[in-house]
Order: structure tokens, then C-alpha cells, then sequence
């Protein structure tokens, strides 16, 4: 049933890559849109602003892209990565539809560039946007408002009138006073919920209150609450999430890509009691990247330390903070704050271990320890030149994955397993379904992207139908 009272064809709640691609898609289909985006005009755009590429199945290298990057490759490496835990049929339909989608963001206006260098070596698979993120959601945000789509900003969503699976209406909070919204369909893209500690602690427990959420503070899963509560069907673990190790000093919040640390893998990492605790030479950095947040977040009160010296300091690209400096281990405990005797020990127990081999960090080398629990597989090289350096690091949460189900229409599932009428969702909001567990870089972007324009052919084919 068509809502008569809609002032609006197709509400998008939300205002990053999924809401945006959803809103121009359901425009272009001939729909009346209207955006409403919880942050101020400055902050819009979530988790967005801070991505650089996306990862797309192609058959071919392309201008930016050094060669072909086929559908099958791209579902084992996501079979791989989240171990069997993602919708097949969905995945999948996700992966043949990301082909013709480099193409279709780029007819919205959005320029690519060659890879920037660095350490994820994603120059084959991975588009990067020219400018980054915060410029291809500026070109996005250009063309809906070219073609007529509203905007609000500082307009959150706090209530929704859902009644068996159908959308009434969205109240949103606004300066002016709270506003009923309504539309013929609606399209949920605002998040996951991230940056509510309060829900990270349901499934994390105590130790999320030391996590530091790596975007917006904006993606506080108020609106995933909403819809679990009108009814819709849920998919995914709530401890589950992308993370990864980022400087401890960064803040609580949007500390962004460049608090990321890339070089666990040319040193050792070490807890509080100065232990190590994981292989940090166990595979190549961009496979082993993602498993940091979760490591560091299982150490006493979510800390840890990659511990190197001089000769690998400008190996790797710096974060946003120096390193810590000192010029001997003791010094370094002492300035760190951990037990000097245990640091020492544990170092020198790991330059003993090393053996002999020919470094490359490029490659799987040589470089192992041998007697050594845990090893350090490749890329072992004695820690003894001066000055020594940390990086102190804590769990950066990227994303979770606990989200909305959908169908390959990208509509909403009911508990009971019918799909909702008029109810869409697209983004980390229901990027569960494909990442059940686990990451491959740039498929946030795929994610939004494909079922951002899904969802929006959707709803404004459902209300213009
Ligand atoms: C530092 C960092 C780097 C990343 N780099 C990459 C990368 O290079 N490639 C990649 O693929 N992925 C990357 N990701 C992940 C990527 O950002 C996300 O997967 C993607 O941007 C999600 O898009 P989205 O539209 O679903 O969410 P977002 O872009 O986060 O947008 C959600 C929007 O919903 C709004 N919102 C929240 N609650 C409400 C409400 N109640 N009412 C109205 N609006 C609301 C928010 O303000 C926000 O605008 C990165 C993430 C981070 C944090």
C-alpha cells in the first residue's frame, strides 16, 4: 500500500557512500528524494570521509588498475577472509554487480587515480579515489544536488513508524523542533554502531570502554535499534567488527587512516608484562592487518607496544604521532611504563632466536626465529641498533558487523523471513551479510556502493510503482 500522506518518495537516512549512491539511484529512477544526515554539513558523511578505494571485480587492467581482477578471485579471497561466514547467493550477486560499478561512479562524477603507494599493495584490485574519500563524497553530494535530491544535515533520525514491515514515517531531531518524515519507501544507510560504546560493551564487555573508534562519532546504531525493535531481522555476531591496531594516542574518535600502524611486521609487539603474544611476522601485512584490533584488544587493559630499532624506521610509512625513542631497551621500558627487566629479557630472548636469512619485506623471506614461542615467521631481524622505538597501540574499531538482513533487492528481512514493503537498507548497516567475520580492503565501499544503488532503484521503484 502506497502512503497517500508522503510528502517525499524516498527517505535515505543517513548521509555517507551508501546513502548517497541510494539517493542518486533512486533520483535517477524518477523519485522525489530526500536525505537526512545526522552530522552537520562539515562532518557529513560518517566513516566515508575517511576511505581512499574500493575493491571491484574487473576483467581487465584498466587506466589505474595493473591488471584483471576476476569474480572468482574476488569470492575466494572473501571466502578466505571471512571463513566461510558470509551469504553466498548475496556475495556472490554483490561481486558480479561491482563490475559495472566503477563505471557508474564515475558517470556520477567521481575520478579515480593510480594506487597510492604504501603498505596494502592493492594497486591490482582496489580503486582509489582521486582526492580520497572526502572528495568523491563532496562529487557525490554535487550531483544528487544537481539533480534535485533535498538535504538536511543536523537532522537525526529518533523515531521511526514502522507497522508490520511497512514504513510510515522517520521523526527527525532538528534545531527548529522534531519533524515527522514521511515517505513511500525508505532507505536505512546510517551506520553500524560503532561508536556507541554502551551496545560495543553488550557484546565486548568492560575492556570496549578502552576501544577507540577510528570514524565518525556519528554511527551510533540508533537507528539498527529502531528497526530490531519494529521487527526486522538481524544477521551477525556483535563482537564481530573490523579493527585494527591504531596509535593509542589518537582520539576517542575520527582519528582517521593516519593513526593506522603498519609496522607491526618490522618489529615485535609486546603487552603490559612486556610478553609478546601473536607471530608478527605470520603473513604478509595486507592479510594480517585486520586481526591487530582483536589481538591487542584480548591483552591486559587493551594495550600493546611494537617494539623496533633504527634500522627499520623508515621502512614503513609514519602514523600521525613520532615514535617513542630511547637509546637503550631499559630506557625504552623505563619510558614506556613497562617492567624494564621483562622488555629486555624478551628481547633479547627474541635476538637469540633469530636466524640467519635475507630480509624482504616484499616478500615471504627468510627472516624467521627458530625456539621461539610464539615465532615470528618471517621478517625477523635482531632488535640491537640505537636508537630503539615504540608505538603504542589499542584497538581502532572500524566498523560492526550485527546488522539488518536483506535480500538481493537490498530489502529489509522480517523476523518470520518475509522482506519488508517498503523498507531498503544499504552500507555497514547490513554489511553483515557479506562479512560475517573479517576484511579485504576497499569492501566497505563495495558494499555501500552496490547496495546503496540496489536499494535506491528499489525504493523509488516500489513508491513510483
Ligand atoms: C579510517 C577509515 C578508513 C577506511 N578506509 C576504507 C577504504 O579505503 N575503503 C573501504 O572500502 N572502506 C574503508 N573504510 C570503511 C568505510 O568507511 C565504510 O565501510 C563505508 O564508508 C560505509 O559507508 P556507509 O554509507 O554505510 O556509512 P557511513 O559513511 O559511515 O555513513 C553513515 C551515515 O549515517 C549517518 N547517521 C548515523 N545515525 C544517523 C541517524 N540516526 N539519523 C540520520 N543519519 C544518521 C552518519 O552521520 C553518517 O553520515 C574505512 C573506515 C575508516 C573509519
Amino acid at each position: 500500500m502506497i502512503d497517500t500522506r508522503a510528502a517525499v518518495d524516498v527517505l535515505v537516512i543517513g548521509g555517507g557512500n551508501a546513502a548517497l549512491c541510494a539517493a542518486i539511484a533512486a533520483r535517477r529512477a524518477g523519485a522525489s528524494v530526500l536525505v537526512v544526515e545526522a552530522a552537520p554539513k562539515f562532518y557529513r558523511g560518517g566513516n566515508t570521509r575517511h576511505t581512499r578505494n574500493m575493491r571491484c571485480a574487473h576483467d581487465t587492467a584498466t587506466e589505474h588498475l595493473t591488471g584483471p581482477y576476476t569474480e572468482e578471485e574476488f569470492w575466494t579471497d572473501l571466502l578466505a577472509i571471512t571463513k566461510g561466514n558470509t551469504d553466498e547467493q548475496l556475495s556472490r550477486y554483490m561481486i558480479a554487480e561491482s563490475k559495472p560499478m566503477l563505471d557508474w561512479i564515475g558517470e556520477q562524477g567521481v575520478r579515480f587515480q593510480p594506487s597510492l603507494g604504501g603498505t596494502l599493495s592493492l594497486g591490482r584490485t582496489n580503486s582509489f579515489f582521486l582526492g580520497g574519500g572526502r572528495a568523491m563524497l563532496n562529487t557525490l553530494y554535487l550531483t544528487a544536488e544537481k539533480l534535485g535530491v533535498d538535504i538536511m544535515y543536523e537532522s537525526p533520525v529518533v523515531a521511526l513508524d514502522i507497522e508490520n514491515g511497512r514504513f510510515r514515517s522517520a521523526t527527525i531531531k532538528t534545531t527548529q523542533g522534531d519533524r515527522d518524515i514521511y515517505a513511500r519507501a525508505v532507505v536505512a544507510a546510517a551506520g553500524g554502531f560503532e561508536a556507541n560504546i554502551d551496545w560495543l560493551k553488550e557484546g565486548w564487555g568492560e575492556i570496549a570502554e578502552n576501544f577507540l573508534i577510528r570514524g565518525t562519532p556519528y554511527n551510533r546504531g540508533d537507528v539498527l535499534k529502531m528497526l530490531m525493535g519494529a521487527g526486522i531481522e538481524t544477521i551477525g555476531d556483535p563482537t564481530q567488527c573490523h579493527a585494527v591496531a591504531i596509535d593509542a594516542r589518537a582520539p576517542k574518535f575520527d582519528g582517521g587512516i593516519i593513526t593506522r600502524l603498519d609496522c607491526v611486521v618490522f618489529g615485535i609487539v609486546v603487552n603490559r608484562e612486556a610478553a609478546r603474544f601473536y607471530d608478527e611476522g605470520e603473513d604478509v601485512w595486507p592479510k594480517r592487518y585486520a586481526i591487530w584490533g582483536r589481538l591487542v584488544a584480548q591483552q591486559p587493559g587493551q594495550i600493546a607496544w611494537i617494539v623496533f630499532d633504527a634500522n627499520s624506521l623508515n621502512m614503513f610509512m609514519p602514523s600521525l604521532y613520532p615514535p617513542i625513542a630511547a637509546q637503550s631497551v631499559g630506557e625504552l621500558a623505563t619510558t614506556l611504563g613497562l617492567p624494564v627487566e621483562a622488555l629486555k629479557k624478551t628481547v633479547d630472548d627474541f635476538n637469540a632466536a633469530v636466524r640467519p636469512g635475507t630480509f624482504d619485506h616484499t616478500v615471504l623471506d627468510d627472516c624467521r626465529t627458530e625456539g621461539l614461542m610464539p615465532p615470528k615467521s618471517h621478517w625477523a631481524r635482531r632488535i640491537e641498533t640505537p636508537p630503539f622505538y615504540a608505538y603504542p597501540v589499542r584497538p581502532g574499531i572500524t566498523f560492526t558487523y550485527l546488522c539488518t538482513r536483506v535480500d538481493r533487492d537490498a530489502r529489509m528481512r522480517m523476523r518470520g523471513g518475509d522482506g519488508a514493503e517498503n523498507m531498503f537498507a544499504a552500507g555497514e548497516i547490513m554489511a553483515g551479510n557479506v562479512l560475517g567475520a573479517g576484511y579485504a580492503a576497499g569492501i566497505g565501499m563495495t558494499i555501500g556502493s552496490v547496495f546503496g544503488k540496489i536499494a535506491g532503484e528499489g525504493a523509488a521503484h516500489h513508491a513510483r510503482g
